[in-house]
């Protein structure tokens, strides 16, 4: 983990370009134990502790269908991290490399992804376990695990484009 203003040997830091809006909307937040990023697990488990996640109005009827999955990838936005490491060396080694070859929270957008258990479903709460989080932290998406997801078959035009001829 990276400190706000934090400078480690051999790091670097770059003047990122003004942010655009993506467009980006929070459906929701993270209830989780943890209130500081130092306590807060490096990747969570999914023998972790129980956590929640709020799902905001009016996203909640897109919860249907969800509870069929034992597993959900969770992404959300790690909104305490700086954006402008594009040389990190982590606290665990202190090797120095780029900020594409870590899953460091500090990134140009700091996005964290992790697969949690889903336990249930509570209204506009899920209970899951797996989250590595501080408390608070906004909630951009949900999906079922991909192992967990029925594959489509595939569609003809995208057997014409990869050559497929059997
Ligand atoms: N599992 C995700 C991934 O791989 O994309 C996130 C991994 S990231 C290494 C997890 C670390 O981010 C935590 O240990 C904590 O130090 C930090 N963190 C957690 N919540 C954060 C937040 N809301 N803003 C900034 N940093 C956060």
């Amino acid at each position: 983990m990276v400190g706000l203003n934090e400078i480690r040997d051999g790091e670097q830091a770059v003047v990122p370009p003004p942010p655009t809006d993506a467009g980006l909307v929070f459906i929701g937040r993270c209830h989780t134990p943890w209130t500081d990023r130092a306590t807060c697990p490096r990747q969570g488990r999914l023998d972790g502790p129980i956590c929640r996640i709020e799902i905001y109005e009016p996203w909640s009827p897109a919860l249907d269908g969800l509870a069929q999955f034992e597993r959900l990838e969770v992404l959300y936005w790690l909104h305490h991290s700086r954006r402008d490491l594009v040389r990190q060396s982590p606290r665990s080694d202190g090797r120095t490399r780029g900020t594409f070859s870590l899953r460091s929270p500090v990134r140009p957008n700091p996005i964290g992804t992790h697969i949690v258990q889903l336990i249930g479903i509570e209204g506009a709460y899920l209970v899951v376990r797996g989250l590595d989080c501080i408390d608070g932290t906004p909630l951009i998406d949900l999906k079922p695990d991909r192992a967990q997801f029925p594959p489509l078959a595939p569609r003809q035009a995208d057997d014409d484009q990869i050559g497929n001829t059997q």
